[in-house]
């Protein structure tokens, strides 16, 4: 198997030996069947990256919008955080479900969050383990085909890609995430599966806040219909009305978008979140009251030096950082403090006065404060003059 993978590595595979493979991972676990539901069945999947707290506010949004969402997510590791983490957050929140818990929520709720049960796939973790020791993770067709083996045995109808590029994403070339992107859609299209992905800037974190507790706080914030940073507004909002035109759950983009700012607005969104929390054995009344999340007991601010625009603030760094405090893995398994991280008051191309708050450290102690401070006021780049904000999401595949 290790010489399959490095030949693969080296010589990549066509789409039809790519197609074969995802076919023989599928076949080695269970898929899901949810015909018996009475609307579409969607899910989203990120390739992960710096304060990526999407699917947090995605879920209970789609299934406002009357999409089923079995979502199927994992754990931080490296530099990236993981969606599974981030909503353990919620004191007493379980995500180690069986397809029968599934299917409960799915009818109660419209959606439930659980982790890898090893039902999928199982292929795809032996070959994924391999495939860390012989140092070919990154090779498109075997990434291809990992991710869509566990997705389409979701049983899915419809599925959105969040493909990240960039300093903080595992695909750091733009051009090698559309050629992931563009092998994606074609693998889905071959078992039936609607699959449609937006390719999006990973050189800042995404939002923020980064770490879990903080991000989760941004997400209820954002349930909550409170004003966000307008990047994550612009992914959330583009990935929900996309699933819901692939999904056929709206006829158009227009309609779509609407009724997703709707659900927003309204709190359709923030209801089925809490229904959610509830059902899953987590406190609810973190939806009303954030201070029931875990915290840090150091917050420190840093204040601008200068007055100025902030020019560069690198995703790959800040999640390092993140891991460096505590709240982040560097081996699976590893304990994470859930309440440690960063907010960002101000992001890329926005204004900073002389002394003003341009970041806030939540530390375990005033040690680890000291030396996030330091490293992020070595990593952060001002500018004299007005930066132009990035585009966040910049191409999309169908
Ligand atoms: N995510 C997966 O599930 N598999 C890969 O190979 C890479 C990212």
């Amino acid at each position: 198997m290790a010489a399959l993978l490095m030949a693969v590595y080296f010589q990549g595979m066509t789409d039809e030996e790519t197609l074969a493979l995802t076919r023989i991972m599928i076949d080695s676990g269970e898929r899901w069947d949810w015909s018996h539901l009475d609307g579409p069945v969607g899910d989203k999947h990120s390739t992960g990256g710096v304060g990526d707290k999407v699917s947090l506010v995605l879920a209970p949004l789609l299934a406002a919008c009357g999409v089923y969402v079995p979502m199927v997510s994992g754990r931080g590791l490296g530099h990236t955080g993981g969606t599974l983490d981030k909503m353990e957050s919620i004191p007493g929140y379980r995500t180690d479900l069986t397809h029968d818990d599934f299917d409960r929520l799915l009818r109660s709720v419209g959606y439930a969050m659980g982790g890898q049960t090893g039902a999928f796939a199982p292929l795809d973790k032996e070959l994924y383990a391999l495939r860390d020791v012989t140092g070919t993770v990154e090779s498109i067709p075997l990434i291809t085909a990992s991710i869509m083996s566990k997705k389409i045995a979701e049983g899915l109808d419809a599925l959105v890609l969040d493909v990240k590029w960039g300093d903080g994403a595992f695909m750091r070339r733009r051009d090698d995430a559309e050629r992931l992107a563009e092998r994606l859609i074609r693998i889905g299209g071959e078992f039936g599966l609607k699959t449609e992905a937006l390719l999006t800037d990973m050189n800042q974190p995404l939002g923020r806040a980064v770490g879990h507790a903080l991000e989760l706080g941004e997400a209820i914030a954002m349930l909550r219909g409170e004003p966000v940073e307008g990047r994550l507004r612009e992914v959330v909002e583009g990935l929900a009305a996309r699933l819901l035109v692939v999904s056929g759950a709206d006829a158009g983009e227009a309609a779509a978008a609407g009724r997703v700012r709707r659900a927003l607005a309204e709190g359709g969104a923030l209801e089925r979140f809490r229904k959610n929390v509830e059902a899953q054995g987590g406190d609810p009344r973190v939806t009303d009251d954030p201070a029931r999340l875990p915290s840090a007991p150091v917050r420190r601010e840093l204040r601008a030096p200068r007055a100025g625009w902030i020019a560069r603030l690198p995703a790959h760094a800040i999640g390092e950082e993140l891991v460096e405090i505590g709240g982040g893995r560097r081996v699976k398994g590893e304990a994470v403090d859930l309440g440690v991280g960063f907010e960002f008051p101000r992001t890329v191309g926005e204004r900073v006065e002389e002394g003003e708050t341009w970041c806030v450290v939540h530390a375990r102690s005033d040690a680890d404060a000291d030396l996030a401070q330091q490293r992020l006021e070595g990593i952060v780049a001002w500018s004299d003059s007005a930066v132009e904000p990035p585009p966040v999401i910049t191409a999309r595949f169908a």
